[in-house]
């Protein structure tokens, strides 16, 4: 079977893998010079969003064959709010490189592909389609979708971040939620290493937020984190995404093309948690294509998740900074940082974002 796959993502790259083990070479098209061929970032996967499965790095290896090594298990999360601090503690997570990085992601899984890689291709989608029996289309946004009226839109985000150098702990991110700075978005920093970190904001483009100056808000939180770890942060690197969109699909697959990784709707708008979705539906259309397995059915599960995912969105943006201080100064005292720490960690299944939905559509009304 001729398999073209449009984007040497993470999604893309998984779906050639899998491909490969069924006995199938695709041709990947990859408009950039490299894989990975963008900014360099940190990112992270938090074992919670991705239940009812437990440990997810170890899930994938052991399931899939999807063998990622990320930068750090994470053992102590950082929580701020305005006026307060909190942790959750234990192995809850992973934090990994993206981009223009021998380690990123990306880089990692272009060795384990032996298929072959056409970069700086101008192919468009039409022209796979009438040249191959089957289209992958793991672009990493969803504008293939929504020109083929297979996409929704739930929101779109504005994005700032930096490299920053300075002392960190690799295994202790940090996430801020600070309405006052960021109103209904937040902010994080996760470590490369030691002594290098990815400092970012984020927020959605809602009407009120899109006359702020991103620029102000950017320099307020920089102050604030720097006030916060004691240390003066110096930018290394930066970069700038507008209107980064997140939706989901109407259909995973229309006729013989598949909409896989952010094309598919991986991006999760509670807190835009988008790898590990996209690596299990690069890897499910590849089971499907081989007939291992069916797209659709598959991917039911991420669907919920995402719509789960909205409702966690909506809840947030509908609380005050002083309720997210009461929060997180909750989770402090001993017996709700003993239930956070359980419900967090990777030997759990607990799926908190399932069963909190109900709450928080209630709360949002
Ligand atoms: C700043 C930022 C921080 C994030 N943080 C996290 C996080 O902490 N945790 C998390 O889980 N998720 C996070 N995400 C989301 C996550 O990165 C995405 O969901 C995931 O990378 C999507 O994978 P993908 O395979 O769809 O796209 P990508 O991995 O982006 O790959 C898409 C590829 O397609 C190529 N391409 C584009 N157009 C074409 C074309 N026409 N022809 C050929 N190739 C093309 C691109 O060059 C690229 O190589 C973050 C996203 C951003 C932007």
């Amino acid at each position: 079977m001729e398999v073209a796959i449009m984007g040497a993502g993470i999604s893309g790259l998984c779906c050639a893998i899998t491909l490969e083990r069924n006995g199938i070479t695709p041709t990947i098209f990859e408009s950039k010079t490299t894989v990975g061929d963008r900014f360099v970032n940190a990112e992270a996967i938090f074992s919670i969003f991705n239940r009812p499965n437990k440990d997810s790095l170890s899930y994938l290896a052991e399931n899939f064959h999807i063998n990622l090594n990320p930068t750090a298990e994470v053992d102590k999360l950082f929580i701020h709010s305005k006026n307060e601090v909190s942790s959750i503690d234990g192995k809850i997570g992973y934090t990994n490189i993206r981009g223009r990085h021998e380690n990123s992601f990306e880089s990692q899984l272009e060795k384990q592909v032996k298929s072959k890689i056409i970069f700086s291709s101008t192919y468009e989608y039409e022209k796979l389609c009438k040249d191959f029996e089957c289209v992958v289309l793991a672009t990493g946004d969803g504008a293939y979708a929504s020109h083929l009226g297979n996409f929704r839109s739930d929101l779109t985000c504005t994005i700032k971040g930096a490299t920053v150098q300075g002392d960190f702990v690799t295994n202790n991110p940090h996430v801020w939620f600070n309405y006052e700075i960021i109103p209904k978005g937040y902010a994080w920093l996760i470590p490369y290493s030691e002594k290098e970190a990815n400092l970012v904001i984020g927020y959605p483009d809602y009407p009120d937020n899109i006359k702020l100056d991103l620029n102000d808000m950017w320099d307020k939180f920089y102050n604030l984190a720097c006030a916060k770890l004691d240390q003066h942060l110096k930018i290394t690197d930066n970069f700038e995404i507008t209107r980064y969109m997140m939706g989901i699909c109407g259909k995973p697959k229309i006729d013989n093309t598949y909409f896989v990784g952010n094309c598919f709707g991986s991006m999760t708008p509670g807190l835009g948690f988008g790898q590990y979705a996209s690596i299990l539906t690069g890897v499910f259309s590849g089971l499907d294509i081989c007939k291992e397995g069916n797209y659709e059915e598959l991917t039911k599960p991420l669907v919920e998740n995402y719509n789960h995912s909205l409702a966690l969105r909506r809840f947030l943006e509908n609380l005050t900074d002083d309720q997210i201080d009461f929060a997180v100064k909750n989770l402090d005292k001993q017996i709700m940082s003993k239930v956070a720490n359980k419900i967090f960690s990777k030997n759990s299944s607990i799926d908190l974002l399932k069963l909190s939905t109900p709450f928080m559509k209630l709360w949002s009304k």
